[in-house]
Parts: structure tokens; sequence; C-alpha cells
């Protein structure tokens, strides 16, 4: 596939324009960028009026709650963890979590996130497992699983965990595995350090929630001391975390992954961007839970725009190639480099909103954009699902009033 003559935005290494290129597209990768490529023999894809950026990195997004869209928006975070984490997770069968999570993942398409960090702690059983996986696979869209036990109690123990590896991870595929972690921060360190060895032996990244509290005042120093900061850890939060906090995950090359629409209605503390960018620390951006806030990385760069002093080419970077760094594949996705995967998002640049944009398409999309200017969107080359079919629509409703009782 050759797109001709579209609004090229890369981000690495450092977010630009490119006006009147082509890219070219084979075998899935992104094999040339540049002005008249060599159309003979491929298939055309007309760019005109086009913006094309990479596709966009949502690094944290608990994918299995889109069966409660819009049902958190007026509750804090201590009203959000009762409700939905203590009375209604508890309800969610395996089917629920399969309905969820496939109607998020082709949400995330749709509005051009092509890589979706799933933090999935829905595990009552491997059977619930099992259905974020296959769900995952079935959208198409790039995807972390990272298994997790629900927040209060029940759920498989490890060999759950190397279950589910040994089932669906051994080979290759657009879904890998990670491990959702309990984390210092809300266990003792004897558990955690249980956690990070099941994580080390099947040579997962590790997922944590993290914050500065009852069970750790210190958890970034807790880990350090017990020799487990290591790179390979994306904590998620972290807005009451002390800057020598930051200090530490920034020295040991391990990333956060900040929701900044969530944190800031839910009542997490004040906003991370400027204070993670402060210290160097490799930063994505997380949509959360879309039973608070809209499920896609246009208005999370806007919340971080509004909630930060970055400017628009950082929240660009953030949604994409940083984010991609967040999530350990800084060599696969997150911008239009040859040799990446070729996951583009494709806007109409002619829309009412955006149009006029054309002296500066970054800062037109990061203030303007939003799902609805999205074209097309391609993993690995090929067209993303991006429609709900009727069925799971209603499975998904059935869902709903299933787990709300
Ligand atoms: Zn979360």
């Amino acid at each position: 596939m050759l797109i001709q003559n579209a609004t090229l935005i890369d981000t690495a290494p450092a977010p630009r324009v490119l006006p009147g290129h082509d890219l070219l597209v084979e075998d899935g990768r992104i094999a040339a960028v540049g002005r008249g490529l060599p159309s003979a023999g491929r298939t055309v894809v007309d760019g005109t009026g086009r913006i094309v950026l990479p596709g966009f990195v949502d690094t944290h997004r608990h994918t299995w709650l889109t069966a409660l869209r819009g049902s958190t928006a007026d509750m804090d975070l201590m009203g959000y963890l009762d409700l939905v984490l203590g009375r209604i997770a508890p309800r969610f069968r395996p089917d629920d979590v399969f309905h969820g999570t496939l109607a998020g993942a082709i949400e995330a398409l749709a509005s051009g996130v092509t890589t979706v960090q799933d933090y999935a702690h829905i595990a009552y059983t491997k059977a619930h497992a099992d259905a974020s996986v296959r769900a995952l696979r079935e959208s198409g869209v790039r995807a972390v699983f990272a298994y997790g036990q629900p927040v209060f109690g029940g759920g498989g123990g490890p060999d759950d965990v190397r279950a589910i590896h040994t089932e669906h991870f051994t080979g290759d595929g657009l879904v890998t595995m990670a491990l959702a972690a309990s984390g210092p921060s809300y266990s003792p360190m004897d558990a955690v350090r249980a956690e990070w060895a099941l994580a080390e032996e099947l040579g997962l990244r590790v997922y944590a929630h993290v914050g500065s509290g009852p069970v750790a005042e210190h958890p970034i120093e807790a880990l350090r001391a017990a020799g487990l900061l290591t790179p390979d850890i994306t904590f998620v939060h972290g807005n009451s975390l002390p800057d020598n906090e930051l200090a530490l995950i920034s020295a040991a090359g391990a990333a956060v992954s900040i929701c900044p629409a969530v944190e800031a209605r839910m009542g997490h503390g004040a906003p991370m961007a400027d204070r993670l960018t402060a210290h160097g620390v490799t930063t994505g951006l997380g949509v959360d839970v879309v039973s608070t806030v809209a499920g896609d990385m246009f208005s999370l760069m806007r919340a971080t725009l509004q909630t930060s002093g970055l400017a628009a080419a950082d929240a660009l970077r953030l949604a994409t190639v940083d984010g991609a760094a967040a999530l350990g594949m800084a060599h696969h996705v997150g911008s239009l480099t040859v040799g990446k995967a070729a996951d583009l998002v494709v806007l109409r640049a002619t829309d009412p909103n955006l149009v006029g944009g054309e002296h500066d398409p970054i800062e037109t999309v990061v203030t303007s954009a939003h799902p609805g200017n999205v074209e097309s969107v391609f993993v690995a080359g090929k067209p993303a699902r991006t429609t709900i079919p009727a069925e799971l629509a209603e499975a998904l409703h059935d869902s709903a009033n299933h787990v709300r009782g």
C-alpha cells in the first residue's frame, strides 16, 4: 500500500510535519517515507486532504469496564473503588469481560488507538482471563494484556498465570502478556516479591498502580531497597509520590503511565506531566476507565495541555512514541520510522473542526481533533475494525444490565 500526498505527522526523533509526503507499507511495516515514491504495482491510497499519524498508544486502560460507560462520572476515587471494584466487579462473568473488552478494543481502534495496554484486574477465574485475551485477539488491536487479580479478593494463583501464558503467549502475535501486579502501595513486600518473581520467571513486564499511602509511604524506595526496581516496570498514576520517588523511577529507567482526565476528575492529586517531564521519566498517557472519561487519546492530549505547561508537540509525544517507550515497545511502534509496524491513523483534514489548521497540523490535531475525524486506521498495515456489530452492542447491553444487578 502506498499512501500518496498526505500531510504526515511523525513523532520521532521529534514531532514534525512532512507536507505532501508518501508513505509506503510493505509486509505490515513502514517501508519508506518520502516525496514522489514510485507507485507502479502498488495499491495507492490518496492522502490528499488527509493527515496521517502513527497510531496512538494507550498505556493504561481497564478495557473490561466498557459495560459501565458513563456510570462513574460523578464519583471520586473512593466512590469508584467501592462501587465498581467492590460491588460490581464480582458480578462479572467471563462473557461480560469478553463483551466489554471486545467493544472497548474496537472503540480504541475507531479513535485511532492502535496499541492498548489492557490492565485486566478481573481474573476471578482463568476463564475470565481467557475471555480478555480472546476479545483482544478478536478485535485486531495491538495489545499488552496484563493479567490481574481482582482488587478485593478472589482470583486464581500463579498457576493460572502460568497456564494463560502457556496457552496463549508462546507464539508471535499482536497481543502480548504482562503482569498487572498489586505492587508495593497495596501489598506487603513478601507478596510483592512473589509477584515480581513470577513476572521474571515468565519474562513479563510489570504494571502496578502506585501512590504514597498507608501501606508504603515511599513505595519506590521500598522496591529499590528490595532490589526490585528494574527498568521493565510501568507505574500507574503516582500523583502522591514525592519528588525523590520520581527521581528513583527515572534513575532506574522505569516508566509511568498517567491518566490526566481520570486523575483530575476522581481527585487523585496534582497533575503529573510537568513533574515527570522535569525528572526525565519515560511517560505515557492512559484512558484508565470509560466509566468516567472518554476513551480516546485526543481528549487525553487536551487534558494534558489543560493540566500542565507542556507544549502541544510534547502531548503528542506522550500519546505516541513516549507511550510506546512506556510499554517497552519504542523499537516497534509510536512513530513513522521506517521499519516500525505500519500502525497508522488517517484524519480528514478537511473536516470543519480541522480546516484552516494547515499552518500547524500538530497544534491543530492536539487542540481540535476528535475521533469523528478518523477516516481509517491500520494495524500492521491492515485496515482495523472500527464498528461495533449489532449483536455485540446487544450483548454488551445485556452484560451491563447483569453486572449492575
Ligand atoms: Zn487503573
